[in-house]
């Protein structure tokens, strides 16, 4: 009986030391992002093309709001109607913690 026991101890008490660990470590080092990228990459046409110079949608959404970016019509596939007003009105509404509106043009 003891020969099952102990492993069955030892695994139990590694997966609780393990799960503690990893609860601390999401706790401590989670890093905090900008949920307007979220909201961002949505309005864009999500084709993934890379046409703007980015890697993608959620890259070019992370340029618009690092500043990077300062015309839209990067994005090659976009429309002003349907993806590049929804955004400007957007970052209207969503400034910078700062205050400040994100400087991007069409
Ligand atoms: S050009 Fe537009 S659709 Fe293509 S990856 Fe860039 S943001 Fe996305």
């Amino acid at each position: 009986m003891t020969e099952i026991l102990y492993p069955v101890l030892i695994l139990g008490l590694l997966s609780v030391a393990l799960g503690i660990v990893l609860s601390l470590v999401n706790k401590y080092l989670t890093v905090e992002e900008d949920p307007r990228i979220d909201d961002i990459e949505k309005l864009l046409p999500l084709y993934n093309c890379g046409a703007c110079g980015t890697p993608g949608c959620r890259a070019f959404a992370e340029a618009i709001l690092s500043g990077e970016v300062k015309n839209l019509s990067r994005c090659k596939p976009g429309k002003a109607d349907k993806h590049f007003n929804p955004i400007l009105a957007y970052l209207k509404d969503h400034p910078n913690p700062d205050g400040t509106i994100v400087d991007v043009k069409i």
